[in-house]
């Protein structure tokens, strides 16, 4: 697509049980998927996949009372709406400029596949991933790292 079409497209997404829905203008400036402890724990999953917005390109369209905000480190805050638990949003001192936004809360295509998996040294060893994504790890999650790619099975 036109790089002038992405930017007149926008997607909406929101939770399951529907109180919350965000809009968000494209493009998108990242997918990637996470295999940081905290994600994993929090959404109760092997990993979650990611995008990340200008916090200008987005907003709500309704239920933004019904986001509930927690630290879930010193320096960032997760966002799940309080009726359904849907995690939504992530907001993050190292990135002050952008909104996390969990992919799969968000039914449209955003025009975007996912790029990186970030904190792979991480990832649960009961899943295999044979996907050829850059893989990033270490201590910050996002020095490259290089992990072999299963050659199949
Ligand atoms: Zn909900
Ligand atoms: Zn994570």
């Amino acid at each position: 697509m036109e790089q002038n079409a992405i930017e007149n497209k926008s997607v909406n997404g929101g939770c399951y049980c529907g109180r919350i829905e965000y809009q968000v203008q494209l493009p998108v400036k990242w997918c990637a998927h996470c295999h940081c402890t905290q994600c994993r724990h929090i959404q109760g999953a092997a990993f979650v996949t990611w995008f990340g917005v200008d916090k200008n390109n987005f907003g709500y369209l309704k239920g933004e009372q019904d986001v509930a905000w927690f630290d879930s480190s010193a320096k960032a805050q997760r966002g799940h709406c309080i009726h359904c638990g849907t995690p939504l949003f992530f907001l993050g001192e190292n990135w002050p400029d952008e909104i996390h936004i969990t992919r799969e809360s968000c039914r449209e295509d955003i025009l975007q596949k996912p790029q990186l998996h970030v904190f792979y040294d991480r990832h649960v060893d009961y899943l295999k991933l044979h996907d050829e994504l850059d893989k990033y790890g270490g201590p910050d999650g996002f020095t490259p790292i290089n992990i072999p790619v299963p050659s199949g099975e």
